[in-house]
């Protein structure tokens, strides 16, 4: 009788990245981490968990974030109440400040890796995504702002995407937003009839947020709310005006969208998201701008801070679509062999070519040449190596080319001595 167990499955909306899919992961980083280098910003990596309250304060209680989404228990080992990252600002900055990074020096950090948020699963929205999330701490002036978008623009640019636009607006400041809300709360109290439920309950609290909404219902009453854009004072304007002059130095288009406020609470100044249409509904590649109140919020000396977040399944799946992502194949060389002898000899070669650079595979077990050829060529090496007891008693392998061109006239296979392979591969690889 034969015991059945249960398999056990991956949770909702938390997804596996696979070996076919991780080539183009790991490509992406590479690309990423270069293009950051190429503006001096550095990598920091902070941890997954952090206690609640830092995201509680750092986020903004009133928020779909902390309200609906984070995934938080009690440690019950230290009577704790923690939460793992729903997004890596909040972290940084705890990090900045607990480290003292501010004490001599501004500071463009950045991180990536795994977030996670207690949402409906769907194309674009998961559990557990990615985020590479760039920080400039110390910097006051609308040259930072404009060089981030510049450095989005690079990085689109670089991976050959298309259809993705940029949208701004300034939040301005405290006392700015304060005589807007007012406004407001006026105009949401006067249409509250079509207001759904959260818009009830945050009308007072963040109401802001409540133009945010995506119900239907209310774009009109959105639409017609007095703008927060028409309460900037000289100060406020001229910091907008001095990211809109870089980004047109630059030939960066860009809409102002009044309604643009961001999920997050601590944002002043400008905000901006990059969009497309080709993503479906979950169509904001990135979003950032500037929370200069925050590292004070969190306990922190006062500093001005910009940054943005970019969703890395929604950048990915861009990159794909855009057909310029290449994704490399599984190895460069495949050794064939047949034979005890052979095999070992071939476990030799192999170890000689990896010291020359190549990506090789040795097959594994003893099978069929056929299908030792057919595993060849699945992985997509550019060539086989073929060790039988004939070419060992030689001192030889076969070479075989298996993508070559058509066109290209050169031998598609040849015999060559053992210790000249690493030459000949050289000198066509
Ligand atoms: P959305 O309006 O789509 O919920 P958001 O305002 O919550 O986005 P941010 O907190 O600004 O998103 O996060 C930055 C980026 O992370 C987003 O622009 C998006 O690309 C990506 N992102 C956000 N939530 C998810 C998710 N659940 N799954 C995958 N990517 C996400
Ligand atoms: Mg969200």
């Amino acid at each position: 009788m034969s015991q059945s167990f249960e398999k056990v499955r991956a949770l909702t909306g938390m997804k596996d990245i696979l070996p076919h899919e991780s080539a183009a992961w790991e490509e992406l980083e590479a690309l990423v981490r270069e293009w950051l280098a190429s503006y001096g910003y550095r990598n920091m990596r902070t941890p997954v968990l952090e206690h609640t309250r830092l995201f509680a304060r750092g986020i903004g209680e009133v928020t779909d974030i902390v309200e609906k989404e984070m995934y938080s228990f009690r440690d019950s080992l230290n009577d704790e109440q923690l939460t793992m990252r729903p997004e890596f600002t909040a972290g940084m900055v705890r990090a900045t400040i607990e480290h003292n990074l501010l004490y001599d020096r501004p500071q463009r950090v950045y991180c990536m890796g795994p977030v996670f948020r207690h949402e409906r699963p769907q194309r674009g929205r998961y559990r557990q995504f990615h985020q590479i999330d760039v920080e400039a701490l110390g910097f006051a002036g609308p040259d930072v702002d404009a060089e981030l978008i510049l450095m989005l623009a690079r990085l689109w640019k670089r991976l050959g995407l298309r259809d993705i636009r940029l949208e701004l607006n300034s939040l301005g400041q405290a006392d700015e937003r304060a005589a807007h809300r007012q406004a407001l709360i006026g105009h949401l109290e006067k249409h509250i009839d079509v207001l759904d439920d959260e818009a009830r309950r945050r009308m007072h609290s963040n109401p802001l947020r409540v133009l945010d909404t995506k119900n239907p219902a209310m774009q009109d009453m959105a639409n017609q709310a007095p703008r927060l854009f028409d309460f900037l004072g000289p100060e406020s304007r001229a910091h907008f005006e001095g990211v809109c002059a870089r980004l047109r130095d630059a030939g960066i288009e860009y809409r102002l969208n009044p309604r643009l406020v961001r999920g997050l609470d601590y944002y002043n100044l400008t905000v901006f998201e990059w969009v497309t249409d080709r993503l479906g509904a979950q169509g904001t590649v990135c979003g950032g701008g500037r929370y200069d109140g925050l590292l004070e919020l969190l306990g922190g000396r006062p500093a001005p801070a910009v940054g943005f977040a970019i969703g890395m399944e929604r950048l990915l799946d861009l990159w794909q679509q855009s057909g310029a992502a290449s994704g490399k194949p599984e190895c460069d060389v495949y050794v064939v062999h047949q034979g005890d002898a052979a095999q070992r000899r071939a476990a030799l070669l192999a170890e000689e070519l990896r010291d020359a650079g190549h990506r090789v595979l040795v097959h594994a077990g003893s099978s069929g040449f056929k299908s030792q050829f057919k595993r060849a060529d699945a992985s997509a090496a550019a060539v086989a190596l073929i060790i039988g007891p004939d070419e060992l008693a030689a001192g030889q392998a076969s070479v075989k080319w298996l993508r070559q061109a058509e066109d290209d006239t050169r031998a598609q296979q040849e015999v060559v001595a053992l210790d000249a392979i690493a030459e000949t591969l050289k000198t066509r690889m």
